[in-house]
């Protein structure tokens, strides 16, 4: 093992040191769960601790309440910036971990505030990862506007089985395509009607068709929802919900215009009105800045923890969004054993147990040391944006 420096040790302490503050934030968090957008609660113990932290921190960001952005520092760069989620899921509560590892983003900040070697560390509150809330992934909105373009790393870490460097991600979209067509008896005056049902369903049809002409890596799946209750009634409306999902981002708005065009066209076709609209943002695999994830290996090697290097993977995040427009990274920290699938109950109970809380203190060791190397070596932050500005990692 390599010898860890005097520096790195300090910063390993003050996560010692608020180890206790961070479980109980987390456990707080764990105990309160809140959806997407709703997260009033959980965003405010975070931005409270990071204030009393004497972080600056500004509440709602971009017509989002629980979103947040706090900096310690000069102001000027290098900037180093991690990301919090605290949103959690419908009945099975903090089944994501994102009450560990909302608040170890926070408490990495912390502890490097308080040996800030030059520049700017920053924490962006991020709301509604998980995709199952209207308009879910906070943090698309929040890379559109531009507010990570000046950072030198983003960093993120995400509770797992396992702890992983890199998981590959695929990039997905949630539409929502309405036909709208016109009520009338359906044995009385069939002719006057409309029919917004047969247009979906000649819509599901022309989308099956579709499928065998899209690359491998292509997933469309879909409802027919939200269509009329009476059978003898001509039904005015109907709704499509599909997910379209595909590894790259090119290859996913291709597929996504080609599935809107054949609906709006069957639509037509039957004489109604169509319309649609993305019910989630639309979310970008990971671009994995190597230079970045390398360092932060190498700091997980100091703290004695081992790792899986990559694994394939089929989920989608929107902090791939943000690895479009900045330096990031999104590993994986274990929380318990190989057995825990994010999203179910085992998953949630090993977010308030002690494997959990040993995860949360690693991953904020690991991201606050990977935050000082990014502060202190040049020539890092130099094969980071070489790697980022010339990066395909994507076929
Ligand atoms: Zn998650």
């Amino acid at each position: 093992m390599a010898e860890v420096s005097q520096e790195k040790l300090l910063l390993q302490e003050e996560i010692n040191n608020l180890s206790a503050q961070m479980r109980e934030i987390a456990a707080a968090i764990f105990a309160e769960p809140e959806l997407g957008y709703q997260e009033f609660k959980s965003s405010a113990r975070l931005a409270d601790f990071l204030e009393s932290c004497n972080f600056q921190v500004e509440r709602g960001l971009l017509n989002m309440p629980t979103a947040f952005h706090a900096t310690f520092g000069s102001g000027e760069g290098p900037h180093v910036a991690f990301l919090a989620e605290f949103d959690a899921l419908p009945n099975l509560g903090h089944a994501c971990g994102h009450n560990l590892f909302g608040t170890a983003s926070c408490a990495a900040a912390v502890a490097l505030s308080r040996h800030l070697p030059a520049g700017t560390v920053h924490v962006f509150g991020t709301p509604a990862e998980e995709g199952n809330v209207r308009d879910a992934g906070g943090k698309v909105p929040m890379t559109d506007a531009g507010l990570f373009d000046k950072m030198d790393a983003v960093i993120a870490a995400h509770a797992e089985g396992r702890t992983i460097l890199k998981q590959q991600l695929i990039s997905r979209a949630n539409l929502e395509m309405d036909f709208k067509g016109k009520a009338a008896h359906a044995a009385g005056a069939p002719e006057q009607g409309i029919n917004a049902m047969d247009a979906a369903a000649l819509a599901v049809m022309g989308i099956n068709s579709l499928r065998q002409h899209m690359t491998r890596d292509v997933r469309i799946h879909g409802l027919l929802t939200d269509t009329g209750t009476s059978i003898n009634t001509i039904p005015e409306f109907a709704r499509l919900r599909y997910g379209v999902r595909a590894r790259k981002p090119e290859t996913l708005n291709n597929a996504i215009e080609r599935v809107v065009n054949c609906a709006r066209c069957c639509a037509q076709a039957l004489g109604c009105q169509f319309s649609y609209r993305h019910s989630a943002h639309p979310y970008y695999t990971m671009r994995h800045n190597m230079p970045l994830l390398e360092d932060f290996a190498a700091n997980l090697d100091l703290l004695g923890e081992s790792y899986i290097k990559e694994v394939p993977s089929s989920y989608s995040t929107d902090m791939g969004n943000v690895s479009f427009k900045a330096p990031t990274i999104h590993p994986y920290i274990s929380i318990g054993g190989a057995h825990l699938v994010g999203h179910t109950p085992a998953f949630a109970e090993a977010s308030n147990s002690e494997g959990g809380f040993k995860g949360m203190l690693v991953a904020a060791k690991a991201m606050s040391m990977t935050g000082y190397d990014v502060l202190t070596s040049e020539e890092l932050r130099r094969s980071i944006r070489t790697a980022f500005e010339t990066l395909d990692d994507l076929d």
